[in-house]
């Protein structure tokens, strides 16, 4: 259970925590493959394979999440190809309740994503939400992606938070333990970022959150007790 009274900056991941991880697991197992077997004269299977070890070749790095570097590498115009599939963005169910409820309770919001601008831009545009955050931040800016060590203390320079009284949301154990490892002190997992499949199995080192709901009503309820207080 979350002490709010010990919180007041509050740092979203984007995809798979505000919004359905299916997006962006959809666009680059499905849509990518099909279009790079067209382009190539291969059977979507063989597409698929080839893609899977080029993508396991740079995850964890800056240029898994670069749209420049996917467009370069498999000479399709990945930003052109996301815009096409904008329709299937969708926000995760109470995400924009919960983030009202925390502007409303006078915590600080930021969206800190390890997505391209571009994409950031797209999912802004699509969704609305931008305007909710009080930051939103690409780790681009930094060149550095949200697992790399030292990107929580250069993430300090831009936008000033301190990690002892900081909550971060994020679909990422990798995200998570480097975070961790540079002082933030509440962090939560997501227990499905992608709406159709599986939920990820429990696991010991941070608790998941099933439904923003359910921390949400701590988040009122413990206001509401510290005003009765005085
Ligand atoms: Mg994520």
């Amino acid at each position: 259970m979350l002490n709010w009274n010990t919180i007041d900056t509050v740092l979203f991941d984007m995809d798979g925590t505000v919004l359905d991880l299916h997006f962006d697991n959809y666009f680059w197992e499905e849509f990518v493959p099909a279009r790079y077997a067209v382009l190539k004269g291969l059977s979507q299977q063989e597409a698929s394979i080839l893609l899977r070890s080029q993508y396991a070749g740079v995850k964890g790095t800056l240029d898994w999440y670069c749209l420049d570097f996917w467009s370069a590498q498999l000479a399709l115009d990945i930003p052109a190809l996301k815009e096409e599939l904008r329709h299937k963005i969708a926000l995760r169910p109470n995400a924009l309740p919960f983030i009202m409820a925390l502007r409303r309770q006078g915590k600080q919001v930021a969206l800190v994503t390890n997505a391209h601008p571009d994409s950031l831009r797209l999912k802004m545009d699509h969704t609305g939400i931008a305007e909710h955050f009080d930051h939103r931040i690409s780790s681009h800016d930094f060149g550095l992606a949200k697992e790399n060590a030292g990107f929580w203390q250069a993430l300090r320079q831009q936008f000033p938070y301190e990690p002892g009284r900081t909550l971060l949301i994020d679909d990422s154990l990798p995200v998570l333990h480097q975070a961790r490892a540079e002082g933030i002190a509440h962090l939560r997992a997501i227990r499905q970022p992608d709406s159709q499949r599986d939920a990820l199995p429990a696991q010991h080192s941070f608790a998941q959150i099933d439904d923003f709901a359910d921390i949400m009503t701590g988040l009122v309820t413990c206001n509401e007790q510290g005003t009765t207080q005085g």
